[in-house]
């Protein structure tokens, strides 16, 4: 039997330290990742004016290397265009109506098993898998490493992967404690406090029933356990992913990798790996309280008490 490649995927909520994670896990010598795989397209194709991308290598996205040699691999096989739907966010078609109806319509299927041969639009489906699938091959070719990570965190995007079959998938799902979240959620979107933390328990409880259905491995992580005893933490996955245990470092930014976008962490200086706690200051006590009540039933998620 030939060996499957592995595929680590980071399931979380967003603001929950899954771009820290990666960036621990792609120390390991075996991972390559890229970040999260569903912008590649955007990034890659489409491009974005407004400001010039920057690979983590500090390159412009045009100029970098890696990605040169990325998409000229998969334009070979590929014949995505700039006017095609976005295949690594999984579009059907351009329109958003309708892709929306095409998409649930398959999620469903896909989670509960039923073939979706006869569905509409399954040339499309099948294309986009290929397209994925072979962004995965070339960016392990090209780093000549086994392991995926993406950090793409949604569970849709992790449904319809799931549909590939040539990968061995280990998802990794990272969780913060809801108050936290709720915290750095609110500070870049516009949300009231309930709806963010309805949003929160409305998120984790879809991530569970999935993985339920799915039967996926997976193994659960806290950022708060993680940023406590990071040694720990990274043992305990590398150990659920069959990897090298000792093979990782807490010095991630010495490790040189081509990961999309120009988060603040990737080119910051800041090397500690601190847990953040300014919800703890900047919310007042009735906030903290409403989100304790919307969230009472998952207080196992809390960090802190
Ligand atoms: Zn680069």
């Amino acid at each position: 039997m030939i060996e499957r490649n592995k595929y680590i995927f980071i399931l979380s909520h967003r603001y929950s330290g899954s771009t820290l994670l990666s960036f621990l896990l792609a120390t390991n010598h075996c991972v390559a990742t890229i970040g999260e795989r569903r912008k590649f397209f955007t990034k890659a194709y489409l491009g974005e004016s407004e400001n010039p991308q920057i690979c983590s290598c500090r390159k412009k996205f045009e100029e970098c290397p890696f990605w040169k040699e990325l998409k000229s691999r998969l334009s070979k096989k590929q014949d995505e265009s700039k006017e095609s739907p976005n295949p690594t966010e999984f579009k059907f078609v351009k329109n958003r109506f309708l892709d929306e109806i095409i998409r649930k319509l398959y999620l469903f299927f896909t989670v509960n098993k039923i073939n979706t041969r006869f569905l509409p639009y399954s040339n499309r489906m099948q294309k986009m898998l290929d397209f994925n699938e072979q962004l995965v091959t070339e960016v392990l070719g090209i780093e000549n490493k086994t392991v995926f990570l993406d950090s793409s965190k949604s569970i849709k995007q992790l449904i319809f992967l799931s549909r590939i079959k040539s990968f061995d998938y280990r998802i990794v799902f990272l969780t913060r404690d809801p108050r936290a979240q709720v915290y750095s959620y609110l500070k870049y979107n516009n949300a009231t406090i309930s709806q963010a933390a309805k949003g929160w328990v409305e998120e984790l409880e879809t991530n569970l029933a999935v993985l339920k259905k799915t039967n996926l491995p997976y193994l659960k992580i806290s950022y708060e356990a993680l940023c406590k005893d990071p040694s720990k933490e990274m043992k305990r996955i590398l150990t659920f992913s069959e990897l090298d245990t000792t093979d990782f470092s807490l010095q991630f930014r010495d490790y040189s990798q081509h990961i999309m976008g120009n988060g603040k962490m990737r080119l910051g200086k800041d090397e500690k790996i601190d847990e953040r706690l300014e919800w703890q200051t900047n919310f007042d006590k009735e906030q903290i309280k409403e989100i304790e009540k919307i969230t009472e039933a998952h207080q196992g998620y809390y960090g802190t008490v």
